[in-house]
């Protein structure tokens, strides 16, 4: 009988240390969760890509870093456009028309609510500007075709990139720097095309170009020049390159690959180290001769993205007006101008 009730007791210690010790634990994990301090950096939308096609759909998530247990609540809110689901692992299904959206996500902690946000640009097509040829011209003047264009382009509110020849930013032409840097400022792209802009043809040996057959050395020198030029006169990186003709190798490809600062290729080599931007369509025939008509009958509504080779320095007032068909036919489209490296910050921005 004593044993019996040594035993009962015995369990009912037991029962009693453990209620206490769970109590225990309850309460100090209460306490930790409520003064938990959860930085707001802690939390980031995760997204494939922050440049979808119309009536796309795309999964994001809330991602949270560092050693944190918990599990908030998030509201997720889109617009334009439309989340489905619910939880830290949604969709999101784009609007019908291009544009901007806002993403938002509301996310529910014990003591406080943490807003994260992340824009998408939703397009039907993106156009890229590839504007050819930029120098100044023997009396150091940036010729009025070029300000012609540049101005358009600027109060038509559209984008353009502009290939830069790097043996123009070695005059020490303030005036010319001024406007090359108001350019940028109004966020038209200067890109890398090339140094010297070689393309020659010569009797008997045909053509030769600064980039296509030229020896790794050579190659990787005019590249560099021309980065060097821009950053230590315009104060800019160049992040995108083009090469004068068109014209490359697999050594132009090694060299590209190499350098770091370049993250988009015009009309390049297959690579997965950059965003090449492949030809499609033409405005030019031939070059340096805009054709309306002729761009129209090659216009695909079903290409994603259509860069456009363009000279506007080459251009005559009639050209120019050619130019300006293609560009309001395009607006008509509900197309979205574009700038590459912008592209390339979009791909990768998640
Ligand atoms: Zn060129």
């Amino acid at each position: 009988m004593e044993l019996v009730f040594v035993s009962l007791k015995n369990d009912l210690m037991n029962f009693l240390y453990t209620v206490i010790f769970t109590l225990i634990v309850i309460i100090g994990v209460s306490c930790t969760e409520k003064n938990q301090y959860i930085p707001d950096d802690v939390f980031s939308i995760k997204i494939g890509s922050n440049v979808m096609k119309i009536y796309d759909t795309i999964d994001i998530s809330l991602e949270i870093s560092g050693e944190y247990n918990i599990n908030p609540s998030v509201e997720w809110s889109a617009s334009p456009g439309s989340i489905l689901h619910t939880g830290s692992i949604v969709k999101f299904v784009a609007p019908e028309k291009s544009c901007i959206v806002s993403l938002e996500a509301r996310i529910a902690l014990k003591e406080s609510i943490i807003i994260k946000t992340t824009d998408i640009l939703v397009y039907s097509q993106l156009v890229i500007l590839k504007a050819d040829d930029m120098i100044c011209d023997g009396n150091n003047e940036v010729s009025p075709a070029w300000r012609k264009f540049t101005d358009y382009i600027i109060s038509k509110k559209i984008k353009t990139s502009i290939g830069l020849i790097g043996n123009s930013l070695e005059s020490g032409n303030e005036a010319y720097f001024a406007y090359l840097k108001s350019l940028s400022v109004s966020g038209i792209e200067l890109w890398n095309h090339g140094y010297d802009h070689e393309i020659r043809y010569l009797e008997g040996s045909g053509y030769t170009w600064e980039f296509k057959n030229k020896p790794y050395e050579y190659q990787k020198e005019h590249l560099n020049k021309t980065q060097l030029l821009a950053y230590t006169t315009l104060g800019l990186i160049l992040h995108t390159f083009g090469a004068p003709a068109n014209a490359l190798d697999s050594t132009t490809l090694k060299l590209i690959n190499e350098t770091a600062d370049i993250k988009v290729w015009f009309f390049g080599m297959k690579t997965d180290s950059k965003l090449v931007i492949l030809r499609n369509i033409e405005l030019e025939y031939p070059t340096g001769k805009p054709d309306f008509e002729k761009f129209v009958v090659n216009y695909r509504s079903d290409y994603d993205c259509i860069p456009v080779q363009i000279h506007p320095n080459s251009w005559t007032d009639s050209s120019f007006s050619e130019f300006e068909k293609m560009t309001d036919f395009l607006i008509g489209k509900g197309v979205t101008f574009i700038n590459p490296y912008e592209y390339y910050i979009l791909l990768n921005s998640f």
